[in-house]
């Protein structure tokens, strides 16, 4: 993981979402607020302190978040979130100035993707990777075959937090760069059944699709058996378990061109 973790940064340019679906229940970003006390209730999404984290400087001049690096987009909201609309335009603008950067957010809202992408979206972005989430079968046949249709460059499948069976060998094809898979995290969840993740390896297996088990969740049944896994074991678990298919150094997918343009220290559009 250390060195997974050095081509990773994170920016949540808001915070704060409100809960859509079944696997909102549990969600980490309410949980995180909980646990630090916060006073703003976690359904009101707020700009933060890093807003414009990717094009900040340091003293030097160069770039906070150095070229080349995948910049998980959003992680504490939805990046699609309606009450956020007012502010995406804005990133948009400084993920086209940072070209040189991957951003990569997940959601559960890719029904609204087509509202809220840029005029010169065309094809998608390059450097734009989505994910798109699903907990279930039923969020499975209903967002998946929006994502199919839509213009993304580089598309990935996140079953998150993964709370049933899932067959979504339908929708597996090269348009797909990966399929992720975890299950939930936090206390009194539902569990996650180890059948499950290896039936989803089998379907991705078998359309040469890259499969990664990204975290165990806290309840996980093997063979019949339920295991309680604490947090800090949860990564650790699912690697252990060596069921990665075509997931190369880093983390990232095979299927994955990950060489960006050269941009230069002083490009600014
Ligand atoms: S969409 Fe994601 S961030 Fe928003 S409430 Fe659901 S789980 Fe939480």
């Amino acid at each position: 993981m250390s060195n997974a973790s050095s081509i990773y940064e994170n920016w949540n340019p808001w915070h704060g979402c409100t809960k859509i679906s079944p696997g909102c229940k549990f969600c980490y970003v309410y949980r995180q607020d909980e646990m630090y006390g916060s006073e703003i209730s976690s359904s009101e999404c707020r700009k933060t302190a890093a807003f414009d984290l990717p094009i900040k400087r340091g003293r030097d001049k160069s770039w906070k978040i150095p070229s080349g690096r995948v910049v998980f987009t959003c992680f504490s909201s939805d990046f699609l979130l309606k009450d956020a609309d007012q502010w995406r335009g804005e990133c948009w603008s400084m993920m086209r100035q940072r070209r040189d950067l991957w951003f990569y957010f997940f959601t559960k809202r890719i029904d609204r993707f087509a509202e809220c992408v840029p005029d010169d979206w065309g094809d998608g972005y390059e450097n734009v990777l989505v994910g798109c989430t699903v907990e279930n079968q039923m969020m499975a046949e209903y967002r998946l075959p929006i994502f199919k249709s839509l213009p993304i460059k580089h598309k990935s499948i996140i079953v998150s937090p993964m709370i049933s069976h899932i067959d979504i060998a339908k929708y597996l094809d090269s348009s797909i760069e990966s399929v992720s898979v975890g299950g939930e995290s936090g206390q009194n969840v539902r569990p996650c059944d180890y059948q499950w993740v290896m039936d989803l390896r089998e379907q991705c297996v078998a359309a040469d699709i890259p499969f990664h088990f990204q975290q165990t969740g806290a309840i996980l049944i093997k063979d019949g058996k339920e295991y309680r896994i604490p947090r800090k074991f949860q990564h650790a678990q699912a690697h252990k378990a060596n069921i990665d298919y075509r997931i190369g150094e880093s983390l990232i997918p095979e299927t994955a061109n990950y060489d960006l343009p050269a941009v230069g220290e002083n490009l600014l559009f």
